[in-house]
């Protein structure tokens, strides 16, 4: 990624012909303080630099200031760089066709110098003064006007300082939040760019204070550990992928603890960008929405890399809205690197230890700040839990012992743990995995669930939006053994229920079938997955159903056989575990 960036030889800044301007989309760029530091970090990045450094004051109003170590500017260069539509990045409008490059409008360093004063400092990368003391030069603007210039020292590289930001544009003055939402803004977008950039070393200091410091060591996981003060490297797991010449993905997706309220923590890059695509945002979330809990979402940074030509920066102003080539092959890739993490991902049935889960103290953790990031629980227990076998392993093994309030088995392990398994999630997520192997899998015929011939077909009515959707729909119910016909306007036949594995017909279904076709008939494109998890929560065992002994051993040998064992297909927990150490520890054995 910023590998991109440093085989960029610089060119002279030029101003661009009208033509090429004319077919750059043009943005109110410069809304906040935070769009400043985008902008200054961006430039930093295209001139190389291996270590950018951000101060804040004032919340960003009274003082940005972005230093750096890249090529630099040479002084005949200075003044163009501030001038509208002069830029060193691109010429004509075929190099917006392989950007390689943040930034290509040229505009960025005019705007900030029209609504600031700013101060442009910076000895280019070639400069081989004698006079080491005359090596830099500076040049002040305010409201776009030169009001000062001059020389000083310093070793290659640039800092740019921005001062009273719109002193000349109360109405945006008046726009501004308080301090704390305008110095959250800039916290988070160092993040994204430290989490995207992990080779470079960054530094925010706001009102004198270190907020975010990386290291720069190239390492990711590293990163994150050093963006949250937490010890994350074992509760990520790497994601690398790569088809050919058209897409390589490289990231992580943290474990299942630690899910968040929030989307903030799923990230997404295109060739070093933070990348909002609502189609790609929906890809990653399909990739997790059936294995975390409803609302929660994983902490997950995905660096996709595509060819410069395939890609589409340019629709956007602030360029993080894209369009790409082979969007369809990416998204199916972008889905499922997320649900292979957190499926194989073990679960730790620890994060639900009595007396309820065990928060991690971050206020004890080294380190300046913390920035929100929630973890469920202790990562200390939980390395503990990653060392021992599998969870499907531990299942296959489970000896039931009895049934709780005839909704919970009890089950003890080989080592001696016992585990509670909610016998209502256990079976729907059984259910689920099979109809999505069997329907989702292949779609042909052969591959259909057995029907169940009701005696007497059920009717059910639809909305007028509902029917014509449910009626093109009627081939993929049958696949699932509901035989459906258009009974004439609004109305439906439902002449068949699927047959569970056991081959029964599953009458209490019946009750359902409104809800079923209510839910083949939603306008959504994932309304095939609600249909299966519909599906397999009507089908599944009830809670207050009494099972024999050998039905709840049936139960978890088809437990351990599917993928995600610990979760049910609405993301809550299917397994709790009391591991033989806290038996231990609570009765002082
Ligand atoms: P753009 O980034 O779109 O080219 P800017 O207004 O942000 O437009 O910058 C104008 C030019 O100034 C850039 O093309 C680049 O040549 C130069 N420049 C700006 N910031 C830096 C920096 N930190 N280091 C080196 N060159 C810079
Ligand atoms: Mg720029």
């Amino acid at each position: 990624m910023s590998e991109v960036v440093q085989t960029m030889a610089r060119r002279p800044i030029q101003t661009l012909m009208p033509e090429v301007a004319e077919r750059i989309a043009a943005g109110e760029v410069i809304e906040r303080p935070v769009s400043v530091v985008k902008e200054l970090i961006e430039n930093a990045l295209d001139a190389g630099a291996r270590e950018i450094r951000v101060e804040l004051r004032g919340s960003g109003l009274r003082l940005i200031r972005v230093s750096d170590d890249g090529v630099g500017i040479p002084d005949y260069e200075l003044e163009a760089a501030v001038q509208r539509h002069s830029t060193s990045k691109i010429t004509d409008v075929d190099d917006l066709e392989h950007l390689h490059t943040l930034g290509f409008r040229g505009e960025a360093l005019a705007s900030i110098a029209a609504v600031s004063e700013l101060t442009l400092l910076s000895r280019a990368i070639e400069t081989e003064t004698a006079d080491e003391e005359q090596a830099g030069v500076w040049y002040m603007w305010r409201g776009s006007e030169i009001v000062q210039r001059g020389r000083k020292a310093r070793p290659h590289g640039t800092t740019v300082t921005v001062c009273d930001l719109f002193y000349n544009v109360p109405a945006r003055l008046k726009f501004m939040r308080g301090a704390r939402t305008e110095n959250g803004h800039v916290v988070q977008l160092l993040q994204r760019y430290a989490v995207c950039y992990p080779s470079i070393r960054f530094h925010l200091i706001i009102d004198e204070h270190t907020a975010l410091l990386t290291s720069g060591t190239g390492d990711l996981a590293n990163t994150f550990s050093e963006l949250y003060h937490l010890p994350l490297h074992d509760l990520l797991d790497v994601v690398e992928l790569a088809d050919e010449a058209r897409y390589r993905i490289h990231g992580y997706v943290g474990n299942r603890v630690l899910a968040q309220n929030s989307r903030q923590y799923v990230m997404l890059f295109i060739n070093g960008r933070w990348i909002q695509s609502r189609a790609l945002q929906d890809a990653l979330e399909a990739g997790y929405r059936t294995l975390l809990p409803k609302g929660k979402h994983p902490l997950l940074a995905l660096l996709l890399n595509v060819p410069p030509d395939e890609v589409d920066v340019n629709v956007h102003p602030a360029k993080i809205e894209v369009r790409l080539e082979h969007e369809a092959e990416v998204k199916a890739a972008l889905t499922q690197a997320v649900r292979e993490v957190l499926e194989r991902s073990p679960v730790s049935p620890q994060a639900v230890q009595f007396p309820g889960p065990v928060l991690a103290n971050q206020r004890k953790l080294p380190g300046p700040r913390r920035h929100g990031l929630h973890v469920s629980e202790s990562a200390e227990g939980y390395k503990a839990e990653v060392a021992q076998p599998g969870t499907a392993e531990v299942i296959a093994h489970l000896r039931p012992l009895a049934q709780l309030q005839l909704a919970v088995i009890l089950a003890e392990a080989p080592d001696g743990s016992l585990y509670l398994v909610d016998q209502h999630r256990a079976h729907e997520r059984v259910i689920y995995e099979h109809l999505r192997r069997t329907h989702m899998g292949g779609r042909q015929e052969d591959a259909s669930v057995s029907a169940h011939l009701l005696l007497e077909p059920v009717i059910v009515e639809m909305k007028r939006y509902q029917a014509d959707l449910l009626e093109q729909r009627l081939p993929i119910l049958r696949g699932l053994g509901i035989e459906c016909e258009r009974f004439g306007g609004r109305s439906f036949l439902i002449r068949s229920v699927p047959l569970n594995e056991q081959g029964e017909g599953q009458e209490q279904l019946i009750a359902h079938l409104h809800e079923l076709a209510e839910t083949a008939s939603e306008d959504s494109s994932d309304w095939e997955d609600h249909l299966l998890i519909c599906l397999a929560c009507r089908s599944a065992l009830r809670r207050g159903r009494d099972l024999s002994s050998s039905e709840q051993q049936t139960l978890l040998s088809a437990l351990a056989r599917v993928t995600a064992p610990a979760v049910c297909p609405h993301g809550s927990p299917v397994l709790l575990h009391y591991s033989r150490s806290f038996l231990t520890e609570k009765f002082a054995w």
